[in-house]
């Protein structure tokens, strides 16, 4: 017989050996397995009222927010939307509704009332924990209305401000919660593949989508993250993380708060980014590990009142969500010598983490700056080139696919955008372009629908708007694709000027050039006063492009 060769894959795996993962047990357990053990340890720590949380106390009232849950009729398999900004209340509800076998699903509280509405249409939740503020958005006409009932046809509003506060028709979280009996949580039965967080993509590229991430999922993630004799993200009792990301993103969820916890580490909760109460509150708790996305290296990079906070507590500082390029990253790391400054690479979808610097390891193997580290231990990482599937080798750039135990389950009621997604050999194609290099780093260059194109040639704007970004005349800027006759797409340049700077578009295309191939070369630069961007952190091309369509006044 005749077989046909088919060329063996590249498969690139983690330098670490692979571990066992307890990914029988239900989330909040696995998390919260070292309790018993550290019960006086600090926890959560409440950054705008400085109040701190032990693990024995927040275990406590994790357990009876359950109860209290349970007593308002969530169950097994029911859905709790969590619409806040960071605080205890946030870890206390996902934790509570996951000892049910419940599932949370969070949004960004700044949503209009359709963005609100629709997930919680599509999560199914009849329940939602929020803020005072946000109720009216509640009220909107298309929601159900607001009781204390648990109609079937009603929402239950839990609000976690001051109890005399509470608004018409809802429950005062501390009120339900502080009366609840933590020995009347009811005894469920959870498998790995049950449900227990259904968070959103960005919406960078389109719409959010909804991603169905189950208990065996999420452990797996954070086992392949800070479990093991040697974890690739070290962390400890002791440690303080700081979470100023958004916990209604997954990156902040997993590798922050549900991180943390497993780990025996404290978690620093900051309601909103604000540069002076972030770096007060990382001087004031001593904060070690520091999870930042671009905008904050950004920040952290330029901003002078910086230098007046002492931030030498930090031996950790990682960066995830969006490209980070490596005159960014250098920059940085002057401000902080003492810190060991790496990436993470993830998508909602892949559960999130796909890949993390080694150099966070408890013993640690360097990582060049400008990488997203290595695939996580217990994983498959490929190449493939988008056009025919194939597997590429090392160094050449193709879509990055993951396969393992922590991607999603699905798309929320999507299964046919599932099948477009996860193929039927399990592998996850992310959209994202990227290589692995001699030492099994894995480097992003931009999204496969986000790549300019420039005659037949491909040019990734991360690559652009981390050299302009490198300008000391530059605050920030991004690059997007505008229409052009003979080229199809030439890339072109929005650039906020450094204050005090009148740097004249011709020297910044020039700098440019000096630096790149040259169908990279800039086209255009449109001055602004900000570049758009995400809560979660990144760049709104979509909404630059958009700018290009109708005229752009400088
Ligand atoms: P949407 O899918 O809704 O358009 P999104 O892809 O931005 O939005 P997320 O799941 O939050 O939603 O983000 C995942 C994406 O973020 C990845 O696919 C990748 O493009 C980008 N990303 C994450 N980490 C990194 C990193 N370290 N370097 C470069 N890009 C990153
Ligand atoms: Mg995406």
């Amino acid at each position: 017989a005749v077989s046909a060769v088919v060329p063996e894959a590249t498969i690139f795996r983690s330098k670490l050996p692979d571990i066992d993962i307890p990914s029988h047990l239900p989330l909040h357990e696995y998390c919260f397995a070292r309790a018993a053990e550290l019960p006086d340890a600090p926890c959560l720590i409440a950054a705008a009222t400085g109040r701190t949380y032990t693990f024995a106390e927040t275990h406590a009232l994790c357990r009876k927010a359950a109860a209290a849950l349970h007593r308002l009729g969530v169950g097994h398999g029911d859905r709790v939307m969590i619409l806040l900004q960071n605080c205890v209340e946030f870890a206390v509800a996902f934790f509570g509704a996951s000892f049910l076998g419940a599932v949370s699903t969070a949004a960004n509280p700044f949503c209009t009332p359709q963005e609100i509405h629709k997930q919680l249409v599509a999560s199914g939740a009849k329940m939602i924990v929020t803020q005072s503020a946000y109720v009216d958005k509640l009220r909107h006409e298309s929601f159900p209305r607001i009781s204390t009932s648990g109609g079937d046809d009603t929402l239950t509003v839990i609000t976690v401000d001051d109890e005399a506060a509470t608004p018409d028709g809802c429950l005062p979280f501390w009120g339900v919660v502080g009366s609840a009996d933590e020995g009347s949580v009811p005894e469920v039965s959870i498998s790995p593949d049950d449900a227990v967080a259904l968070p959103y993509s960005s919406g960078t590229t389109g719409l959010p989508k909804g991603v169905v991430l189950t208990h065996g999922g999420l452990v797996s993630s954070v086992a392949q993250q800070v479990d093991g004799e040697n974890p690739n993200l070290y962390m400890r009792e002791g440690d303080v993380a700081l979470c100023v990301l958004p916990l209604f993103h997954i990156f902040s969820l997993n590798s922050v708060l549900l991180c943390a916890v497993r780990a025996g580490a404290a978690v620093m909760l900051m309601p909103k980014f604000e540069m002076g109460a972030m770096l007060a509150g990382i001087e004031r708790w001593r904060v070690t590990v520091a999870a930042v996305v671009p905008p904050l290296v950004l920040a952290l990079a330029k901003n002078p009142v910086v230098e007046q906070h002492d931030l030498s507590s930090i031996r950790i500082v990682l960066s995830g969500a969006a490209p980070l390029g490596k005159e960014l990253q250098d920059a940085l790391r002057g401000r902080l010598p003492q810190a060991i400054f790496g990436q993470g690479y993830g998508m909602t979808e892949a559960g999130p983490v796909l890949s993390m610097c080694p150099a966070f390891a408890r013993e640690p193997t360097p990582a060049k700056s400008g990488s997203c580290g290595t695939v996580v231990r217990n994983a498959e990482l490929k190449v493939v080139d988008p056009d025919t599937g194939l597997s590429l080798g090392r160094n050449l750039p193709g879509e990055i696919c993951i396969r393992g135990p922590q991607i999603m389950k699905g798309y929320l009621n999507d299964p046919v955008a599932t099948a477009a997604t996860i193929d039927v050999e399990g592998w996850l194609h992310t959209g994202d372009v990227g290589y692995v290099d001699d030492d099994d780093e894995v480097f992003i260059v931009d999204r496969v629908k986000e790549l300019i194109k420039f005659k037949g040639f491909q040019v990734p704007p991360a690559e652009l708007e981390a050299l302009l970004i490198a300008h000391p005349s530059i605050a920030d800027a991004a690059v997007v694709p505008q229409k052009d006759d003979a080229a199809g797409e030439v890339p072109v340049a929005f650039v906020v000027r450094a204050a005090d700077s009148d740097i004249a578009e011709e020297a910044i295309k020039e700098f440019v050039s000096k630096q790149v191939v040259f169908y990279k070369r800039l086209h255009k630069v449109y001055f602004t006063h900000a570049i758009p961007k995400s809560a979660s952190g990144k760049i709104l091309r979509k909404e630059l492009r958009a700018k290009l369509v109708s005229p752009v006044t400088a």
